[in-house]
């Protein structure tokens, strides 16, 4: 029995790392996926590569933090598959800066595309959801939904700012059936932390490899990068009925990086 059988999810930013990875288990799982990004070749590319694997899934050319995107892209999963059943809320960018010099407009980028992106989606998603009566919503937060480091003002903000969301979702939605987590990831290495490297290392005037180790790694307890896989298990955790006694919940999967 696959633990997703006959589900439709929509996944945010599933064209690459982490949300792609998310994706690719929920599908091995039986769910019909959204891939919902705004890079829409990539998008296409990972719905012919999951095709080949004989998954289910459809590309939705989205951008999260525009409004009348999100309510279409919502709207023709409902047109296609008729449900949605799972949202995973993933897209996100990274802009470092120190803060004293953060310019103003890279700042609401990022709210607007990790806090509107986030809300937008939920809203999008709640309407069909409360209508079935069933739901589960999972944000994909970081270890900086509960830590701060230094040059990410706005990412560290929109990141505590999910787990508030979800205790939202998960108070408001209790009566319609809905369910809301936060999955909060260590380092992980796809291309948003690739290009981090050498950013950070400019920025605080230090090599790659101290990046990695003194900066990235050294709050692990084994020096580990974490793993798409290892996300991908927390979120379908979260997505599947096993957890239905948990909502405005955060699971922490960073090697250790982050306790509570
Ligand atoms: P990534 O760059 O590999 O993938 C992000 C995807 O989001 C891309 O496909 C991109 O096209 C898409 N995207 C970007 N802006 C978008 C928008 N406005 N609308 C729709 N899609 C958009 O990045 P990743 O590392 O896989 O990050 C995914 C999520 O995981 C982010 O929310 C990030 O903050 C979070 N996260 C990442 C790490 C890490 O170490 N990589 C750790 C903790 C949390």
């Amino acid at each position: 029995m696959q633990r997703l059988q006959d589900q439709v999810a929509i996944v945010t930013g599933a064209a690459s790392g982490i949300g792609r990875g998310i994706a690719h288990l929920m599908a091995r799982e039986g769910a019909r996926i959204a891939i919902a990004d705004l890079a829409l070749p990539a998008a296409e590319a990972t719905v012919a590569d999951f095709a080949a694997e004989g998954l289910m899934a459809m590309p939705v050319a989205i951008d999260v933090s525009d409004e009348a995107a999100v309510e279409a892209g919502v709207a023709a999963v409902l047109a296609a598959w008729g449900r949605i059943d799972i949202l995973v809320s993933n897209a996100g960018i990274q802009i470092v800066h120190p803060l004293h010099e953060f310019p103003l407009a890279e700042w609401r980028k990022m709210l607007a595309i990790h806090l509107d992106g986030a809300f937008l989606a939920t809203r999008a998603c709640l309407k069909p959801m409360y209508a079935a009566g069933r739901g589960s919503i999972v944000y994909i937060g970081s270890v900086h939904s509960k830590e701060a480091s230094v040059l990410k003002a706005p990412y560290v903000t929109a990141k505590h700012g999910l787990v508030g969301l979800s205790k939202v979702v998960a108070k408001e939605g209790a009566a319609h059936g809905v369910r809301a987590n936060v999955v909060c990831p260590g380092f992980v290495r796809t291309p948003l932390v690739e290009k981090q490297i050498p950013e950070q290392a400019k920025a605080l005037g230090i090599t790659e490899e101290q990046v990695i180790r003194d900066v990235m790694l050294k709050e692990t307890v084994d020096g580990e990068f974490t793993t798409f896989e290892d996300v991908a298990e927390a979120v379908l955790f979260f997505a599947a009925a096993g957890s239905n006694a948990m909502t405005g919940q955060s699971l922490i999967v960073s090697h250790g990086w982050c306790m509570e």
